[in-house]
């Protein structure tokens, strides 16, 4: 049986259980949009409502937005400051619009809140769950449909138990071919993290760190 392929049923759609805590801090720039080389690395390139993945999309992170936890309308001042921008697909984004959230998504362990049920259905824990399911529509039924199907995939292959099934998920599990290059970027401001630059994935996979899968 496949480690990695047990390891990926496991992950694939299990919300965090520990409190994010940042690794990057770049500052400084005025188009809120530059940030978004950062926050694809810092949120593993998956929307932090949905847990839909670039790979999953045929644009990649063409598809994702940057999303701002106070809304640009309620704090204009913050609408360039990293630590209040967060990772998200365009349709969790635009199901949002300017909402107010009870929970920081970019931070909070939300495995506390929300549970990815075995037929692709999310499942709210808490009020603060059931807000972000309906705010979202994260059980829409196309995103239900799809993500059980992924379920159903890697329940197969981890049954079937061959050893070079690790090949065929990789396409969907593993991470963006295109990691953003952080080292070579120079915030305006600077970077309030600097030490996070080591910790990316690019740097990761080019020590031979990254696993293949996530
Ligand atoms: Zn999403």
């Amino acid at each position: 049986m496949n480690d990695a392929i047990i390891q990926a049923g496991r992950t694939v759609f299990a919300y965090a259980s520990t409190e994010h805590q940042r690794r990057h801090g770049p500052r400084g720039y005025t188009n809120y949009r530059a940030y978004k080389p950062w926050l694809r690395d810092e949120f593993t390139f998956r929307c932090v409502y949905c847990l839909s993945r670039e790979r999953w999309y045929p644009n990649g992170h063409e598809d994702f937005s940057v999303d701002h936890l106070i809304p640009r309308s309620a704090a204009p001042d913050e609408a360039c400051d990293y630590d209040n921008l967060v990772y998200a697909c365009q349709s969790c984004n635009r199901n949002r619009q300017d909402a107010e959230l009870p929970i920081d998504p970019g931070r909070a362990p939300l495995a506390a809140h929300l549970r990815v049920a075995n037929d692709g259905t999310i499942q709210a824990l808490t009020r603060e769950g059931r807000w972000l399911e309906r705010t979202c529509h994260l059980n829409r039924p196309l995103l239900v449909s799809f993500r059980k199907r992924v379920l159903g995939l890697i329940e197969f292959l981890t049954a079937r138990g061959h050893s070079d099934d690790e090949s065929m998920l990789h396409e969907l599990l593993g991470f963006p071919d295109n990691l953003p290059d952080l080292g070579t970027k120079r915030a305006p401001a600077g970077n309030a993290r600097p030490e996070g630059i080591v910790h990316s994935h690019l740097a990761r996979r080019q020590r031979g760190e990254l696993p293949r899968m996530y």
